[in-house]
C-alpha cells in the first residue's frame, strides 16, 4: 500500500496545467493571473483634492490663524468629476470635493473644518503649506508600470486594480471543470424526507463546497444507486470533465461497484488504497487528461482525502504556487493514545494564545462522524508508526477553512 507522500507525489505527477483563458473580471477571483498587468494611466490620473475643503493659493493665507482669519471670495463649488477651467486668482478660492481635480492655479487645500463661512466670504483660520492635501498625478502608480505580475493570485484588491485600469477581461489559468457523483442506494437527496434505512446525501454537498472554495466550476450530478449499469451510464457521460470526484463504493463491500465500472469506462487505475486513517480505500485514476478521485463514502474520510490529495491537484492544475494550506506546529493539549501503521488525520480544535498554538483532538474520531468534522477547525497529523503522544508534544497541524461550529 502506498504511503501518503508517495500517493500525493503520484497524484501531482499526473496533474497537468490547463491552458490559460480570458475571463471576465468578476470571474477572476481566486484564479492565477497569466499576464503582466500594466498601468494604462497614472494613478491618480490628475492632481486632485484629498479633502472636502477649499482650493487656494497658499501664498494668500500666510498670515491666517484662528485669532486672525483671512477672507477669500468663493468663486464656485467643484464637485468630483467636474473639471474647472478658470484659473484661480489671488483673493479667490474654490470650494472643492474629495477627488475633484485641482483647478488651475490652486496649490493647496484647506480642510472644510478649518474655515468659517459667511455667504461667499470664506474666513480661513489656517494657512496651509504649499501642496497641503493635494494628491499629485502619478504619486501612487506611474503610467505603464507593471502593477500585478503574471503568477499572482487574484484577490479583491487585485480586482480593484484591474478595474481601475479598465481591464474588463483578464488572462488567467483556467478554472477546472469538476463533476461530483455520489453513489449509494441508501442515499436520499436533501429535499426529500428520510425513509427507513436511508440517509441524506451529505457528501456531494461537502465536495461541491470544497471544490467551490478553490474557485472551480462544479457540476453536482447527484445520487446514483449501487447498480453497475446505472453507474456505467452516468460515468460515461461525465468523463470529459477535468476532474471527477466520485463518492462511495470504492471499498471492498459486495455492492462497491465503482472501481470495476470505472475500469469498464476506460479509467486507468493509478492506485487504490493509501496508508492513511481515515480514507484508506481512496482510488485515484485517469482517463486522458481527466483525473478521477474515488472517495470513500464516510464523510470524514472524504474530507481528509480531499484536503490532502484533491486540493493540491486542483491548485497545481490552476497554476497556484501554494498547493495546500500550510502546516503549523502546535502543542498537544490532550494525549493521543491510538497508534496505527497508517498516518492519522485527527479532527481537532486549534486555538492560538499569545503567539502559541495549542490543539486538542476531538474524542469522536469515527470516519462516519459528522459532528467531529463540523466541530473541528484543524487536522492533527500523527505520523505513521508513532508511539503514544503525551500532552505537551509538538505536533503538525493542518488548519481547515471552517471555524469551530460546536454549540456552546
Ligand atoms: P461506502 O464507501 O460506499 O462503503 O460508504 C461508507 C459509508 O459512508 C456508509 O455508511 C455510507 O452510508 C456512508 N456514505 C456513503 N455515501 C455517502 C454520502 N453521499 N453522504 C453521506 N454518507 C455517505
Ligand atoms: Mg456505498
Amino acid at each position: 500500500m502506498l504511503n501518503p507522500d508517495q500517493a500525493k507525489q503520484i497524484v501531482l505527477e499526473h496533474t497537468t496545467l490547463k491552458p490559460p483563458q480570458h475571463v471576465g473580471l468578476e470571474e477572476s477571483l481566486g484564479l492565477v493571473l497569466q499576464e503582466d498587468i500594466r498601468a494604462t494611466c497614472a494613478v491618480p490620473a490628475f492632481n486632485n483634492s484629498a479633502m472636502d475643503g477649499y482650493a487656494v493659493l497658499a501664498n494668500d493665507l500666510i498670515d491666517a490663524a484662528p485669532d486672525s482669519p483671512v477672507s477669500l471670495e468663493k468663486i464656485a463649488y467643484i464637485p468630483a468629476g467636474i473639471r474647472e477651467e478658470r484659473v484661480l486668482q489671488s483673493g479667490q478660492c474654490y470650494q472643492i470635493a474629495t477627488g475633484a481635480e485641482l483647478p488651475p492655479g490652486a496649490d493647496a487645500i484647506v480642510m472644510q473644518e478649518q474655515v468659517t463661512v459667511a455667504g461667499n466670504q470664506i474666513h480661513f483660520l489656517h494657512g496651509p503649506k504649499t501642496d497641503e492635501h493635494v494628491r499629485f498625478k502619478g504619486e501612487d502608480i506611474q503610467e505603464n508600470q507593471t502593477v500585478v505580475s503574471r503568477g499572482a493570485l487574484i484577490g479583491p484588491a487585485q480586482i480593484a486594480l484591474l478595474a481601475a485600469f479598465g481591464y474588463a477581461k483578464v488572462l488567467v489559468q483556467s478554472p477546472l471543470e469538476v463533476v461530483i457523483i455520489t453513489t449509494g442506494s441508501e442515499l436520499i437527496d436533501v429535499d426529500s424526507p428520510l425513509e427507513p434505512g436511508k440517509i441524506h446525501d451529505s457528501n456531494s454537498y461537502m465536495f461541491a463546497a470544497l471544490v467551490r472554495e478553490e474557485h472551480c466550476h462544479c457540476h453536482r450530478v447527484g445520487i446514483v444507486e449501487d447498480d453497475p449499469e446505472l453507474l456505467y451510464e452516468v460515468l460515461k457521460t461525465h468523463l470529459n470533465a477535468d476532474m471527477i470526484v466520485i463518492s462511495g463504493g470504492v471499498s471492498v463491500g459486495d455492492r462497491d461497484f465503482v472501481k470495476e465500472v470505472l475500469k469498464k469506462v476506460g479509467v486507468e487505475e493509478i492506485f487504490w488504497k493509501v496508508r492513511v486513517k481515515p480514507g484508506k480505500p481512496f482510488f485515484f485514476g485517469k482517463k486522458g487528461q481527466s483525473l478521477v478521485f474515488g472517495m470513500p463514502g464516510n464523510p470524514a474520510s472524504g474530507y481528509v482525502i480531499f484536503e490532502e490529495f484533491a486540493r493540491p491537484a486542483i491548485r497545481k492544475a490552476m497554476g497556484h504556487v501554494l498547493l495546500e494550506k500550510s502546516l503549523i506546529t502546535a502543542t498537544l493539549e490532550k494525549r493521543i493514545t491510538e497508534r496505527t501503521i497508517r498516518r492519522q488525520y485527527l479532527r481537532a480544535q486549534l486555538r492560538r494564545e499569545q503567539d502559541q498554538y495549542s490543539v486538542k483532538p476531538l474524542p469522536t474520531q469515527g470516519s462516519h462522524s459528522l459532528s467531529s468534522l463540523a466541530w473541528s477547525n484543524a487536522l492533527i497529523i500523527v505520523p505513521e508508526d508513532s508511539e503514544e503522544l503525551p500532552e505537551g508534544t509538538q505536533v503538525q497541524v493542518r488548519p481547515l477553512a471552517n471555524t469551530i461550529g460546536m454549540p456552546s
